[in-house]
């Protein structure tokens, strides 16, 4: 099976972030392709942000979403400290396909991550912080536009906030549905983390994993992939500083300036 992207692109792209903002890492290798973070860190005490990208090889927009922000300076305008992981599959984003070369589905191996190197690397690189917010870039092939997919336990939601925040970008999927669940509102799916809930499944996501550890608020971003790249980067983006705003607004983190 030979790739059909060039990974080497993207680990130009992290290398080539400005060293004094970012500390690109080597986490580890998969199918013989380095796996990197890179963090960014402001202040020890400062709140952390999560923003994880490419664990489905065929839902490009993430990753090209974590390096346009990373690449860009919005990030200067929030004092949090952030570990960014832009491509967990470095297999399947070169391959253009959903799973890594064993053709596991990563999203579902968080519980039993010993069977799933990717999920591995990505529990160990994430092991030691506690995250106010993690944010998840995926995108959805059947989607007839943007939904957000949230977990946290009490209001407020994010979630309400998103076809205003994408008015003019993209439109949110209507569907009383999205990826199985019944829709909270216009492309928002709600979902009240509860631990029993954990416990009863067997195959893991992610948003499971942070959550069983303490993370308190989830976001699994859907942009349809039948829309061009650079406006599904544009939702995503979007979306990620309408959540940071709503970070700012409901805990003490202050933007640095306006
Ligand atoms: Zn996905």
């Amino acid at each position: 099976m030979s790739a059909v992207r060039s990974y080497h692109e993207i680990i130009r792209r992290i290398q080539g972030l400005p060293r004094a903002d970012w500390k690109a890492e080597w986490i580890g290798e998969v199918s013989c392709l380095p796996v990197y973070a890179a963090r960014r860190s402001v202040a020890d005490d400062a709140p952390s942000v999560l923003l994880t990208a490419g664990m489905h090889g065929d839902e490009p927009a993430g990753v090209e979403a974590a390096l346009q922000w990373m690449e860009g300076g919005d990030w200067h305008t929030w004092p949090v400290n952030w570990l960014v992981l832009p491509c967990i599959n470095p297999f399947g984003w070169a391959h253009d396909r959903r799973t890594n070369a064993e053709g596991q589905d990563i999203n579902r191996h968080f519980l039993d991550s010993d069977s799933c190197p990717e999920a591995k690397l990505v529990k160990e690189a994430t092991a030691h912080q506690r995250f106010i917010l993690a944010m998840d870039l995926h995108e959805d092939s059947d989607a007839t536009g943007y939904y957000l997919c949230e977990t946290k336990t009490q209001p407020p939601f994010l979630g309400e906030r998103i076809p205003q925040a994408l008015s003019g970008v993209m439109p949110v999927a209507d569907n009383a549905r999205l990826d199985g669940r019944r829709a909270q509102g216009p492309g928002w799916v709600l979902r009240v983390a509860r631990r029993n809930d954990f416990e009863r499944r067997r195959q893991w996501p992610l948003a499971f994993h942070l959550a069983a550890r303490g993370t308190e608020h989830l976001l699994c971003s859907e942009t349809p992939t039948r829309r061009p790249l650079d406006l599904r980067v544009r939702a995503h983006l979007t979306v990620l500083r309408e959540a940071l705003r709503f970070v700012t607004e409901t805990l003490p983190v202050k933007p640095t300036r306006p």
